[in-house]
């Protein structure tokens, strides 16, 4: 049945179901929008206001999502501008994960920070400009429309560096890219003897499902390894046509991850991220990662406390299925990556052993083995033959007992320079 909003595009089936319609008949505009929803004049105007800093896109087919009669749908919160938007505070940053301070060079397209993989951002499109996006920087820019030659050479740097075992390519959106240009990225990554898997981050199969054609499904399986991560943020969202769009990928043979974000008034209650999650279980996705939300610019109004993602991991581990439960994260503001955080389930140790709870609270010790040394005794070679696998960062470094270090310590610290 069609949408009261879908019956204000005067399309055909045909064209609805076309990838390139829907991105082409983005909603971009206020006099478009108030043909779809009730707005008021002060509302039209702080959407215009809002416009000015962080542009609207909206597919017709995420905009049919809408419910016309719900200021507070959630779907709406997520894709329609409010003027708290421009409510700026004082921990925003325009770029609060650093990376771009991660990357080789201003033009390149390549994010360096963990040991083995990188983020390769071969695209600025999006089928819709989420409104907590938090690389508004670079999305919606046109700036910053990768070339050619700028997405040659972030494939040269994988390349020359050994160690990347792992590509995520993301943008923008992965897949607002021709079929053409992913299937000549994917062969060139895939010649590359150290490059083990492929990880596509798009919002695609929850704003834009008709992407997912039979024809992408072919190039995507004529590679060992691709896995993709996509970006459900509420169960109202697994529709029809992103069951669909999913199933068609499942069927490829892609693994399938989400990685949603935790948004104010959208999704944080713990029932609602539970549905989510096995709604998401049910079409063969596991939930990844739940985000805490970044300081990127006029998204306070979209923060929670970090307390409440906890509190939904408590709710959520030991009720549910293991699967279920993704791995909340703070990405730490200046760069540091992505930080778990969650409920503690160790109460105390001692020398025999240590004292747990569960999720019931009910309180248990566990004896430790009488005799272990906690050194290596596995008589095999797998450290010599891949020294790549071993660990040398943080902690690592205090753990090794042939490495001197027996603290880490911040560089210049001012108590080692008072005498
Ligand atoms: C999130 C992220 C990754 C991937 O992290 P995983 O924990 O392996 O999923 C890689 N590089 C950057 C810059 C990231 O932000
Ligand atoms: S799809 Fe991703 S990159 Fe694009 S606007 Fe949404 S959050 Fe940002």
């Amino acid at each position: 049945m069609r949408s009261k909003i879908r019956s204000c595009f005067n399309e055909s089936d045909e064209e609805f179901s076309d990838w390139k319609w829907q991105y082409r008949n983005r909603i971009t505009t206020v006099e478009e929008l108030e043909k779809l929803i009730p707005l008021s004049n002060s509302e039209k105007k702080d959407i215009k206001k809002a416009l000015e800093v962080f542009p609207m896109a909206i597919s017709p087919y995420y905009a049919s999502l809408i419910d016309p009669e719900d200021p507070e749908c959630p779907i709406r919160l997520q894709a329609v501008p409010q003027s708290v938007e421009l409510q700026t505070s004082s921990w925003e940053l325009e770029d609060p994960l650093c990376e771009d301070q991660d990357s080789p060079s201003e033009e390149s397209c390549i994010t360096h920070r963990y040991p083995d993989r990188v983020l390769f951002l071969i695209s600025n499109r999006c089928g819709m400009y989420c409104r907590h996006c938090t690389r508004k920087r670079r999305v919606g820019n046109r700036e910053y429309d990768y070339s050619e030659k700028a997405i040659r050479e972030g494939i040269e740097y994988v390349r020359t560096r050994p160690e990347v075992r792992d590509v995520l390519l993301s943008g923008g959106d992965a897949l607002l890219v021709s079929d053409e240009r992913l299937d000549w990225l994917l062969g060139e990554l895939f010649s590359i003897p150290h490059v083990e898997i492929v990880r596509l981050g798009t919002r695609a199969p929850v704003t834009l499902p008709q992407r997912i054609t039979p024809e992408l499904c072919e190039i995507l399986g004529k590679y060992p390894s691709v896995w993709l991560n996509t970006h459900f943020n509420h169960p109202k969202e697994i529709t029809t046509e992103a069951k669909k769009a999913m199933d068609m990928l499942s069927r490829t043979g892609i693994p399938l991850g989400n990685q949603s974000v935790l948004l104010r008034g959208v999704n944080d209650c713990p029932t609602v991220i539970k549905n989510l999650c096995h709604e998401l279980l049910r079409i063969r996705t596991k939930p990844y990662y739940l985000y805490q939300c970044d300081l990127s610019f006029g998204l306070e109004h979209f923060r929670t406390s970090v307390a409440r993602g906890i509190e939904i991991i408590e709710m959520l581990r030991g009720h549910t299925s293991g699967l279920a439960v993704p791995t909340f994260v703070v990405d730490a503001p200046g760069g540091g990556g992505k930080i778990p955080v969650g409920p503690n389930y160790l109460i105390s140790n001692s020398d025999t052993g240590v004292t747990l709870r569960n999720y019931e609270g009910v309180i248990c010790f566990y004896p430790e083995p009488a005799e272990y040394s906690g050194k290596c005794q596995q008589n095999c070679s797998i450290c010599d033959k891949h020294p790549g696998l071993k660990s040398d960062t943080g902690l690592a470094k205090l753990y090794d007992e042939e490495n001197e270090i027996i603290s880490l310590e911040p560089e210049n610290l001012e108590r080692k320079q008072r005498f």
